[in-house]
C-alpha cells in the first residue's frame, strides 16, 4: 500500500481533466497499474519478486520463440490478480472517467490530496506450478498474433 499523490491528467482523446494518482519521474521500478474500470493498484518492481520470475520467464521464452509484447504489456494480465469485476490491471496511464482512453496528453504539476494505492495481488500466480505459468504466458502472447 502507498500514499500517492494525485496530479492533473488531460485526456488527448476527449479533452477531460481529471485527477488520478501519478508517480513522479523519480520512481524508478515502481508502477501504477490500471483495470478499465479505474481501478488502481501499485507495484514495487524490486521488492516484488514475481517482476523478477516475470523477467526470466520470458527470457527463457525468448530463446525459442519471438516476443511481440513487452514485459510491461503483459505482466499485469499474466500475474496480477484482477479487479472486482474480473478485469486485467495494466501497467498504463488511467483511464478517462468519460471515454476510457487511457491516451494522456498532458498530466500536470499541480497535486492535491494524496490517495492510498494498494499494492498489487498474485494469488492465482502463486498458486500456479512453474509449468502452469510457462502455459498461462504462452496462451497469453499467442493470442492476437497474426499468423
Ligand atoms: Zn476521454
Amino acid at each position: 500500500m502507498k500514499l500517492i499523490p494525485k496530479t492533473e491528467h488531460t485526456c488527448s482523446k476527449c479533452s477531460t481533466r481529471f485527477y488520478a494518482p501519478s508517480l513522479n519521474d523519480f520512481s524508478y521500478g515502481e508502477f501504477l497499474l490500471w483495470s478499465a474500470s479505474g481501478e488502481c493498484r501499485y507495484l514495487n518492481a524490486f521488492e516484488d519478486s514475481t517482476y523478477k520470475e516475470v523477467i526470466k520467464l520470458l527470457e527463457e521464452y525468448e530463446k525459442l520463440h519471438i516476443l511481440r509484447k513487452s514485459l510491461q504489456e503483459i505482466y499485469g494480465e499474466l500475474a496480477c490478480d484482477p479487479d472486482e469485476k474480473n478485469l486485467c490491471f495494466h501497467i498504463t496511464n488511467p483511464p478517462c472517467p468519460k471515454c476510457r482512453s487511457t491516451e494522456i496528453s498532458s498530466i500536470g504539476g499541480q497535486k492535491i490530496e494524496a490517495c492510498t494505492v494498494p499494492n498489487v495481488t498474485h494469488i492465482f500466480w502463486n498458486a500456479l506450478t512453474y509449468e502452469g505459468k510457462k502455459h498461462r504466458l504462452n496462451s497469453l502472447v499467442n493470442c492476437g498474433n497474426d499468423q
